[in-house]
């Protein structure tokens, strides 16, 4: 398959995201603070799918406790979540819409109490699952940064 051409090499530990939306890993890549962490990854951008046409995959080698990838059910529950030990994929991990994001995404109203107050968590709650609506738990600003 033409699918699995293009190979990094294989992972001891670690995750493989596939089925990432094209040009989405870079999203990914920051919201889970790849860039200050010491784990190998490896992005493959613009891969061909046959299902999506074009799609990104990531693969993080990293203890697999240590990640905490219930972030992407927020960015895209679509996203496969492959989890390798011994350079096997012993499971798969389901995603879904968390109800609660803690300092990932930032209230933008000026008087919320977490602009004023510096060190505070950044709290989001899932209000509108149907609608995948976030609001700030301190001032119930709704978070307009997702479609
Ligand atoms: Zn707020």
């Amino acid at each position: 398959m033409v699918e699995n051409k293009l190979s990094v090499g294989k992972i001891s530990e670690g995750f493989v995201l596939d089925h990432i939306e094209a040009g989405k890993s870079m999203e990914i890549y920051k919201y889970l603070h790849l860039d200050k962490l010491d784990c190998c990854v490896a992005i493959i951008k613009n891969a061909k799918s046959e299902k999506m046409g074009k799609k990104d995959i990531m693969k993080i080698e990293c203890p697999i406790d240590f990640m905490d990838m219930d972030i992407l059910g927020f960015i895209d529950h679509n996203i496969t979540v492959n989890i390798i030990k011994d350079e096997e994929i012993v499971d798969k991990m389901e995603l879904h819409l968390p109800k609660e994001i803690k300092n990932v995404i930032h209230c933008k109203n000026p008087r919320c109490i977490t602009s004023i107050e510096q060190g505070l968590d950044h709290v989001f709650v899932l209000t509108d699952k149907k609608n995948e609506v976030y609001r700030c738990k301190y001032c119930e600003e709704k978070y307009r940064g997702k479609k």
